[in-house]
């Protein structure tokens, strides 16, 4: 699980540990207290930059040395950088695009060597990668890259019988959409059929359920409050 430090992904990992899974977090920044507080003993917490080649590399080795393989890789960590395209920084554009896009795929090229047969990949993308969103040129072309990534591999290595999925949340707080402010929050509020933002658990279930579907890949799963179906 990577980003399982916090938001969508720590709450995934909680779940699955309460179904019985074994969970490894990775994280660029490890708070081993506070996590195993969260998460208890039997998680593996790695400290790992999913940019970076060499740390994925070490991190999905150090997981196969511990269990191994691996079952399920969940791509959930995620960088929000906003700004239309003429005030977005270059370095802003680079970095959610190197967390959003080229991290997943660099986690799935290392990871595939443990991936087994009946295995599965969820990437977690956003409801700005399918529809345009003023500001998130960025995110937005990040996650529309890894929609397209999913349905590409999930054909490449359907033969392998690895699943690929994407799961996309509504609007949900965490650390990412703190800066919101309330008035851009109620606007945003506005547009979500269902009438409120999602909470971190409702999307650690439908990631968790999707994992262990076992004829589901290539699928675009929209958890969020209806607003994608919204013209
Ligand atoms: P969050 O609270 O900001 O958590 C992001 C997680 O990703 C953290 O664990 C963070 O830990 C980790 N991370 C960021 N960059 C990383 C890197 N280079 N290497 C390894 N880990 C990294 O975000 P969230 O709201 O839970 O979002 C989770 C996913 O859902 C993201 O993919 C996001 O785009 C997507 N999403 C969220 C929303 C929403 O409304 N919240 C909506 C649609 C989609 P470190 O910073 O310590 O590395």
């Amino acid at each position: 699980m990577t980003g399982g430090s916090r938001g969508v992904g720590l709450a995934t990992a909680k779940l699955a540990l309460q179904h019985g899974d074994r969970v490894a977090v990775l994280a660029r920044n490890i708070d081993e207290a506070k996590l195993r507080a969260e998460l208890g003993n039997d998680v593996l917490l790695i400290t790992a930059d999913v940019t970076q080649s060499d740390s994925v590399s070490t991190a999905f080795s150090q997981i196969d040395q511990q269990w191994g393989g691996i079952d399920v890789l969940i791509n959930n960590a995620g960088l929000h950088r906003g700004g239309k395209l003429q005030r977005l920084a270059t370095e802003d554009w680079e970095a959610v695009l190197k967390t959003n896009l080229s991290g997943p795929m660099m986690c799935i090229r290392n990871a595939l060597p443990y991936l087994g047969a009946g295995s599965a990949i969820i990437n977690v993308g956003a409801v700005v990668g399918l529809r345009g969103f003023p500001g998130d040129s960025a995110y937005g072309a990040s996650k529309a890259g890894l929609s397209g990534l999913t349905q590409v591999l999930a054909i490449e290595l359907a033969p392998k019988n690895i699943r690929v999925n994407l799961v996309i949340p509504g609007l949900v707080i965490t650390e990412m959409t703190s800066q919101l402010d309330a008035k851009a929050l109620d606007k945003l509020i506005e547009r979500i059929p269902l009438g409120r933002v999602g909470q971190e658990d409702e999307i650690a279930q439908v990631i968790w359920w999707v994992a262990g579907s076992t004829y589901m890949t290539g699928a675009i799963i929209p958890t969020d409050g209806g607003m994608l179906a919204q013209l």
